[in-house]
């Protein structure tokens, strides 16, 4: 039912500038799903996610987003519904410390992972608490920037190529965090370019072309449908 609606996004636009890039987006995820975005490199799969976020600053159409139409909503109040954003770059403040990254993100609500729960998740991070952010490795960065996340309350990931340039035992490693946060219910968009790490996660994908949205399939299975939007 349209209940368990959590994004219903709906002819979102975007620019950059002068520059048109997101036409018509349109696709929605429901409580607990895990969808992926999927198309070629300057498709708009970032654009998108950064639309939703509130991060561009000319978008239109609608994005629904835990019942509230939150098209003119600043960033921070998006942030409020329990969206936790990783960009591509991952955000995280490289001159500081894995602790003082870990402490730094706001409450936003209820539920944010404790440091214990944060540990229990990614070992790794606990093992350098006092090592830099620009010390890290990417796997660890990208560990970093999802912890942050973690920690305003979150229940919502929007996530863009967490596995990007990462050793396999690395991927593998996300690949368990992001089992274990769709088990605990959680609900994530994924933009992903690793075919078999979509497959694995992800209950539906969209392909984005051109700034719209061109295809969608279900499952492990559904994604083989689509390779040939992605030049794979
Ligand atoms: P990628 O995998 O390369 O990140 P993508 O599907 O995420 O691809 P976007 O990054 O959303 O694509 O880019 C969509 C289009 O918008 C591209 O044509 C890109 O060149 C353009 N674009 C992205 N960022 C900007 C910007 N800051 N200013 C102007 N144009 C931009």
């Amino acid at each position: 039912s349209s209940t368990d609606i959590e994004i219903a996004v709906n002819g979102l636009q975007a620019w950059y500038g002068e520059s048109h890039v997101l036409h018509d987006i349109g696709f929605d995820v429901k409580k607990g799903e895990v969808v992926t975005l999927l198309g070629r490199n300057g498709a708009g799969k970032t654009t998108t996610l950064r639309a939703l976020m509130g991060l561009v600053n000319r978008r239109d159409g609608s994005a629904v987003i835990c019942g509230e139409q939150t098209i003119k909503y600043p960033s921070r109040r998006i942030a409020r519904l329990g969206i936790g954003y990783v960009p591509e770059e991952r955000g995280i403040f490289s001159e500081l410390s894995v602790e003082e990254n870990l402490m730094l993100p706001p409450k936003l609500r209820d539920g944010g992972f404790s440091r214990e729960e944060i540990f229990d998740l990614f070992p790794n991070l606990k093992s350098r608490l006092h090592s830099q952010g620009t010390k890290l490795s990417g796997g660890e960065q990208q560990m970093l920037a999802m912890a942050r996340v973690l920690r305003t309350g979150a229940d919502c990931l929007f996530l863009d190529e967490p596995t990007e340039g990462l050793a396999p035992v690395i991927v593998q490693q996300i690949e368990r965090v992001l089992q274990m946060l769709k088990a605990r219910g959680f609900t994530i968009i994924l933009v992903e370019q690793n075919l078999r790490f979509a497959a694995s996660l992800a209950d539906r994908h969209y392909v984005v072309e051109q700034g719209r949205i061109v295809a969608q399939a279900s499952g492990a299975d559904g994604i083989d449908s689509l390779t040939r939007y992605l030049g794979v």
